[in-house]
């Protein structure tokens, strides 16, 4: 794409204060795994890609089922069977061509991720299973790189921060916590929840506003009410304690 493109194209954004040029070249450094491709990926991975973050890569082991489709905005009818990774490649290839996707049809793990995670400057987990979001949470304290946490069940949703140097964790919010398989999922609500995700992932990459560390953003739809708990941490915590 021809600079002048690029300017046109985010020319609605880099007028927001604290943003700029120095912010627009923030995002187009920036490389940032999207952990799941599903109803939190999606909306991550779309406004991710509009707001120019330069390298994106995608992981999830899953493809695409007709159950998804009713919050899983990234896929459609053409793509099921298909990869989600590489349903959502093809989706934000034409959504914004100067945006480079890599994809890892995989389950992540403590052996892969090194790999697929090792030039990441941001996690952001959009896991809807416990084991590969506490994967991404140990490597995100581990090598102290920030993570963006999500997550929505039936009609509730929660969203916060993890630091680089992580305390508190995902671990110390989700100790006890047993995964329970098949959650029905309001479609909507994950869009919110997702684009919440993505709106904390541009400003810790370019160094906005204050990023939701050490507070839990909870939602409930019905309500509807939408509220800041304090995160705290677990002194007892085995990842990050
Ligand atoms: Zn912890």
């Amino acid at each position: 794409m021809i600079q002048e493109d690029c300017f046109e194209r985010y020319s609605r954004q880099v007028s927001i204060s604290g943003w700029g040029r120095e912010g627009q070249d923030k995002l187009r450094h920036a490389t940032v795994l999207i952990g799941g491709v599903g109803g939190l990926g999606g909306p991550v991975a779309y406004y991710l890609s509009g707001a120019g973050v330069g390298r994106i890569k995608l992981v999830d082991s899953d493809s695409v089922e007709l159950s998804n489709l009713n919050r899983q905005i990234l896929h459609d009818e053409n793509s099921l069977r298909q990869w989600k990774v590489d349903s959502a490649q093809k989706r934000l290839n034409a959504f914004n061509g100067a945006i480079e996707i890599e994809t890892f049809p995989v389950r992540i793990n403590d052996e892969n991720i090194d790999e697929i995670a090792r030039d990441c400057s941001l996690l952001v987990d959009c896991f809807d299973s416990f084991a590969s979001r506490m994967v991404l949470n140990r490597y995100a304290v581990d090598h102290r790189v920030p993570l963006v946490h999500g997550g929505v069940a039936e009609t509730r949703g929660q969203v916060c921060v993890v630091a680089p140097g992580g305390r508190p964790c995902l671990e110390c919010l989700y100790a006890g916590l047993e995964q329970q398989e098949g959650v029905p999922i309001l479609g909507a609500l994950a869009g919110i929840v997702g684009s919440m995700e993505a709106l904390e992932a541009i400003k810790l990459i370019i160094g906005i506003g204050e990023p939701l560390i050490g507070r839990l953003m909870i939602c409930n739809a019905l309500s509807p009410d939408y509220r800041e708990l304090p995160f705290l941490e677990n002194p007892e915590c085995p990842v990050c304690g």
